[in-house]
């Protein structure tokens, strides 16, 4: 029997792929006018990043993440998320030297051991964006708008951006002191996981999907009522700056976000029912993490998600062709000369495409229709003899000859190259 991918993991190819280019060429181009620069970190980081970075509570550190012991018995884990190894390479690179802010993005494939329903895969990826050096609110507003940027562009539809404070770690304790309570009168309603995120961790009880523990989290106080001044008024900050922007949003103060590191501002996109995008602040993660102290913003962008909803609301999209000729050939002679001619066109950055199978005339010009081809010419002995050739529009159904010797600047020319 023929071996069978992995659970959770998916191959791309043919059009998906194209998709995918498009995507990446998207965002990589709008990361440029933001003035983000690419950052590629290892695949795997030593397991106490994650759980240092991350946190121990979190559901990514303690059933999701991919840990295995290499032959020097270290413990590694593959990165189920982008922000923590972009954290490590910033402090042990230094980066906080350089004029700040520092802007980094990634695309990159992230792992994590879940259960594979809907729109979840044990491999997927994740386009990222990181910005270190600043606590104003003005870095929310810029890290916000690169997510907004590339939705619109993309012509993502129903996009709403939620966005919440959870304020900071005084804030938050206190936040916590409260959510206990409530939680603590509540307990026997809500799940088994609940009942022990109330012990560690009662914020992430607001991010369980289950929907008995949702009902009851409708009546939990909110985190808002809990920002002393500073949180506050960053916050509003941040609400006047969307405005200015034209960025729509709305307050909902239940997001909380699945990851630890956050402080004040966190947001998410949302279209179709589908979380797309989760991002916030984490003034505390470089210290935590051996660095100076250091205000930072980012988001992180499940790629498969917003492809899943780009399928959704404007269908699979058709592979386009790009074969711009197609050189068929008659005898050995002929096929020397095409292949030298397509290789030509091919370093003057022209997709040409010649017989490699052995074909014959008839079925090389059946291939090229299949794939597309916008030009054929055939070449025998007889257009080698008097060095002309017909010129095939294939769209069009019109020829003209042409002299061989001026193929490549003919078919340059019709390309306004
Ligand atoms: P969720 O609450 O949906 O589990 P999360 O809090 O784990 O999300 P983040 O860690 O913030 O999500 O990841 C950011 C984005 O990455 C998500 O909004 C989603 O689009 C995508 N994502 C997360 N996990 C997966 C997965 N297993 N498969 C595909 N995409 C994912
Ligand atoms: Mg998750």
């Amino acid at each position: 029997m023929a071996i069978q991918l992995v659970k959770g993991t998916k191959d791309l190819y043919g059009s998906e792929v194209v998709q995918w280019q498009r995507l990446e060429r998207e965002i990589r181009t709008i990361c440029a006018c933001f003035g983000i620069g690419e950052i590629r970190t290892p695949m795997f980081e030593f397991t106490e990043l994650f759980a240092r970075g991350v946190g121990e509570t979190t559901d990514i550190v303690q059933k999701e993440m991919y840990t295995f012991t290499d032959d020097g018995n270290r413990s590694l884990t593959l990165r189920p998320e982008g922000t923590a190894g972009t954290v490590r390479a910033y402090i042990e690179h230094g980066m906080h030297n350089q004029p700040q802010p520092t802007k980094l993005y990634y695309i990159s494939p992230t792992f994590r051991c879940e259960n594979t329903q809907a729109g979840r895969q044990r491999q997927f990826h994740q386009f990222g964006v990181e910005m270190f050096g600043s606590y104003s609110a003005a870095q929310d507003a810029e890290a916000i708008s690169v997510a907004t940027t590339l939705l619109e562009k993309l012509g993502v539809k129903n996009v709403e951006l939620r966005i919440n404070s959870l304020g900071c770690p005084k804030c938050r304790s206190q936040y916590n002191q409260r959510l206990r309570e409530f939680i603590g009168a509540n307990l026997e309603k809500l799940c088994p996981t609940c009942k022990e995120r109330y012990e560690k961790n009662p914020l992430r009880v607001l991010d369980c999907k289950e929907e008995k523990c949702q009902k009851i989290i409708a009546d939990a106080p909110s985190v808002l009522e809990c920002l002393d001044e500073a949180c506050s008024e960053h916050f509003q900050k941040v609400q006047s700056i969307l405005n200015e922007m034209g960025i729509a949003f709305t307050v909902d103060p239940k997001i909380v976000r699945g990851l630890d590191y956050y402080t004040r501002t966190v947001f998410e996109f949302v279209s179709d029912g589908l979380t797309v995008c989760g991002g916030g602040r984490y003034d505390n993660l470089v210290e935590q993490c051996g660095g100076k102290s250091t205000g930072a913003v980012g988001f992180g962008m499940g790629i498969e998600r917003l492809m899943m909803i780009l399928e959704k609301q404007y269908g699979v999209m058709e592979q386009k062709s790009d074969v711009l000729l197609y050189i068929g050939s008659m005898g050995e002679k002929g096929l020397l000369k095409a292949q030298a001619l397509t290789l030509q066109l091919r370093k003057e950055h022209i997709h040409a495409e010649c017989d490699t199978v052995e074909r014959s005339v008839k079925a090389q010009m059946k291939y090229a229709n299949k794939i597309g081809a916008v030009y054929s010419v055939v070449i025998g002995e007889t257009e080698l003899k008097e060095n002309k050739a017909e010129l095939k529009n294939m769209k069009e159904g019109s020829s003209e000859t042409i002299s061989l010797s001026e193929l490549c600047s003919v078919i340059k020319q019709k390309i306004g190259y």
